[in-house]
């Protein structure tokens, strides 16, 4: 007998793919250039494997469909209709080979391929005994930092804001998103914003693509003269990202324009960026994320893990990943469970002294309240949690 068909024949199969969305509510309202986030929506991955073994993870978007193509209920169909027949005939310990298939089958859809990943790399961890992290390479760091995001638009409610975060040692790096008015309204808030924090505190930005290059220009120099540590995406193509890189002002970080390993080259090769924020969802999984993150490092970029705000089951997908990063010079902003008002979670993550822990048991490490789950699982159509923002930016 051929070591394949040993293989073969002891490879347990996937029974049933599980997926449904979760609506929970958020703290407050999050601002974002594109819409206001009034709730999130956790569109939850279970592969159910003859083993026993059962896979987790998760597909969320930011703002439904205002960032990205993708949205949760899309993710489900897509999981549904074209991923399931897939994954019943596969070899689920096979996660390359299982990806790849699908990835014939299943062009783009990024974020639907996260969350199966994330599903078979949990069931592999748990039938090993290792942490995701070991999978991915292997872990550098148990505890990630982790940034907060000030996203009330007011300047002394963000400083409030970032002071109480300061004290009770959860947060000391703040991204501001700016970019929704006139430059020089935009950065006397962040000049007075790190002015009241200090030395205490990493301020940074994230523009989202919404200055013109002439804007970015003159914006970049503005802000590194008021002590802004980095600014994330601040125009849109990817030429003037590199012009205004090359100038060497203030760190450039790239978000939006990485969508995933072939992407991430075109950025090294053009030195448009002098940091890459790595998201598992929009690069197209945790493979993919590696990817990238691989080519930063053999470029020279250095790494930010970035979220699209994901409930606790893809931001710890991610954490093992971040973990796992050779180099993390920026940090993370694995903040998205902390705009959740309700835990799904059996055990609470813990965020204390300004990091996340990465759990260290089998696979990701965590199991879901399966009672919560229920309570706040979608049953049929329900009123969507995002709401388009108004002209006026109210
Ligand atoms: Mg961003």
């Amino acid at each position: 007998m051929t070591i394949h068909a040993t293989l073969s024949k002891q490879a347990p199969k996937i029974d049933r793919v599980e997926t449904f969305l979760v609506d929970l509510p958020t703290i407050r309202p999050h601002r974002l250039s594109v819409a206001t986030m009034e709730g999130q929506t956790l569109m939850l991955v279970r592969l159910h494997m003859s083993d026993g073994i059962v896979g987790l993870g998760e597909g969320t978007t930011i703002a439904g469909l205002a960032y990205g193509p993708e949205s949760p209920e899309g993710m489900k169909l897509t999981i549904d209709t074209y991923m399931a027949p897939v994954l019943a005939g596969c070899d689920p310990t096979r996660i390359q080979a299982t990806m790849a298939t699908i990835g014939k089958v299943v062009k783009g859809n990024h974020f639907a391929k996260s969350a199966v990943e994330t599903a078979l790399f949990d069931a592999q961890g748990k039938r090993c005994g290792l942490p995701l992290s070991e999978l991915l390479g292997g872990r550098m760091r148990d505890r990630l930092p982790v940034a907060w995001t000030l996203a009330s638009g007011d300047t002394a409610r963000d400083i409030a804001e970032a002071q109480e975060m300061l004290q009770r040692r959860r947060h000391r790096i703040f991204k501001l998103k700016i970019g929704r008015h006139p430059v020089r309204r935009d950065v006397a808030h962040v000049g007075a914003i790190k002015a009241a924090l200090g030395d205490r505190a990493s301020v940074r930005v994230d523009v989202n693509m919404a200055w013109s290059e002439s804007e970015a220009a003159y914006g970049l120099k503005a802000l590194a003269e008021a002590g802004c540590d980095l600014v994330e995406q601040p125009v849109s193509s990817a030429a003037a990202l590199a012009r205004l890189t090359a100038r060497g002002l203030v760190p450039v970080m790239a978000d939006e324009l990485l969508q995933g390993p072939a992407s991430a080259f075109d950025l090294a090769q053009a030195r448009a960026a002098d940091v890459f924020a790595v998201k598992i969802e929009q690069a197209g999984g945790l493979l993919a994320a590696g990817r990238v993150g691989a080519i930063a490092d053999a470029a020279g970029i250095g790494l930010y893990g970035g979220t699209m705000l994901e409930g606790a089951v893809s931001t710890l997908a991610a954490a093992h990943l971040f973990a796992a990063f050779p180099h993390l010079a920026f940090g993370t902003e694995l903040f998205g469970p902390l705009l959740i008002t309700e835990d799904i979670l059996a055990e609470p993550l813990d965020y204390s002294d300004f990091e996340l822990t990465v759990p260290r048991g089998p696979g990701l490490g965590i199991a879901l309240d399966e009672a919560r789950v229920q309570h706040f699982r979608r049953d049929g159509a329900r009123r969507t949690l995002v709401r388009a923002v108004t002209p006026a930016g109210a």
